[in-house]
């Protein structure tokens, strides 16, 4: 098997009311995907997270990576990695649109991969026995404190077991005060059983962090999630040493090397690395054994990106070892459905992952076009 085509696709999709939290309004959704056809007439397809410009991956991937890849056997799917992570690396790109690029060719490559097996990608990566992931609800967002009451009340009644607050308030909102009121009426509304996870979106500094933790340790909190931006690592170690509660990071950091310092420094105690920025599957499962080895919890991230990111995510979820649990994306996300059929729906706390060969669910043409950019 050879591959013989390497194209990008780009995504937008705009909210009518933009999502408020701790990094501002975020109105419009977008993504860059990643479609690999082989000679044997098996494609694949991954997704490149984007935040802004996704014309930036979309260059990366079709003037730098596929260069490297025409002609090539998927089977060699690490090797590939390597080999498109070298193109830049020595020259200080080792993080960033190019490992983000990086991680759509390669969650496309094992879509290849599974489709050519026969069998789901989480399979094929080894599988854990897992066939449905625990999950929690995420997220409720900054809005009056009855409103994230009502919203939280709505999901566990829809039968989730945990969700996700944000906080990260600045001054105009409320700041920390908001924040600490906002989660403890939840913990209220929702009683004792659910879980609750915080995210502050890197919104505060460490000594907000502490403070804020301190405030909410009686409240049974599951995980603080990116209390600090992602390059204070000392802030990290400051939290995560200076209150009770666990501290959650790594949607934003990149590859197997971010992963290092965050463990190596003892700042996090649950890992959230996103398929679709850290490398793809290859790049999950690198981090998946790090994980493992310093007996931490993986808990993989989804959030804003396309439903191509969130049924990876899901096969990473049921392969790696150590799984807490996965993000399962209920807040308003135009991209989240592009599938020929629905988006597997949780059920009492856990969600199914798809059984059939690859990623197991197809994009449906239609509803790609409403989205697609130029
Ligand atoms: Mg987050």
């Amino acid at each position: 098997m050879k591959i013989k085509t390497v194209k990008c696709r780009m995504l937008a999709g705009t909210l009518e009311k933009p999502i408020q939290f701790g990094i501002g309004a975020f109105p419009t959704f977008s993504a860059t995907l990643v479609e690999i056809s082989t000679d044997d007439g098996i494609s694949g397809v991954g997704e490149c997270i984007v935040r802004k410009a996704p014309q930036v991956t979309k260059t990366v991937v079709e003037q730098m990576l596929a260069p490297v890849l025409a002609g090539r056997d998927p089977h060699d799917v690490e090797g590939l990695w390597d080999e498109m992570f070298q193109q830049l690396r020595g020259w200080g790109h080792y993080r960033g649109f190019v490992f983000e690029a990086i991680s759509g060719v390669d969650t496309a490559l094992w879509d290849i991969l599974g489709k050519a097996a026969g069998a789901p990608v989480y399979k094929i990566l080894g599988g854990a026995g897992r066939s449905r992931v625990p999950c929690y609800a995420s997220s409720v967002y900054f809005d009056e404190i009855p409103h994230m009451v009502a919203q939280a009340r709505e999901q566990i009644a829809g039968g989730h077991s945990g969700i996700k607050v944000k906080i990260g308030r600045g001054p105009a909102l409320g700041g920390r005060r908001t924040d600490v009121a906002s989660v403890k009426a939840i913990r209220e509304a929702v009683g004792a059983d659910v879980d609750i996870m915080l995210d502050v979106n890197s919104a505060y500094d460490a000594a907000t962090a502490i403070k804020v933790c301190r405030q909410l340790e009686d409240d049974d909190i599951t995980w603080i999630e990116e209390p600090v931006p992602p390059d204070d690592l000392d802030g990290y170690q400051r939290v995560r040493e200076g209150q009770s509660i666990p501290v959650a990071a790594g949607e934003s950091e990149f590859g197997v090397f971010g992963f290092r310092d965050l463990i190596r420094r003892r700042a996090v105690d649950i890992l959230q690395p996103d398929v679709a920025r850290v490398g793809g599957f290859t790049g999950a499962r690198r981090v998946g054994a790090l994980v493992h080895a310093f007996n931490l919890r993986y808990a993989p991230h989804t959030g804003f990106s396309a439903g191509v990111s969130h049924l990876a995510s899901l096969h990473v979820a049921a392969s790696v070892p150590n799984l807490m649990t996965y993000e399962y994306f209920f807040a308003p996300n135009p991209l989240r459905d592009l599938f020929t059929e629905p988006f597997p729906t949780p059920v009492e706390g856990f969600i199914d992952v798809p059984q059939r060969p690859g990623l197991g669910l197809e994009l449906d043409e239609r509803i790609l076009r409403k989205f697609e950019i130029t």
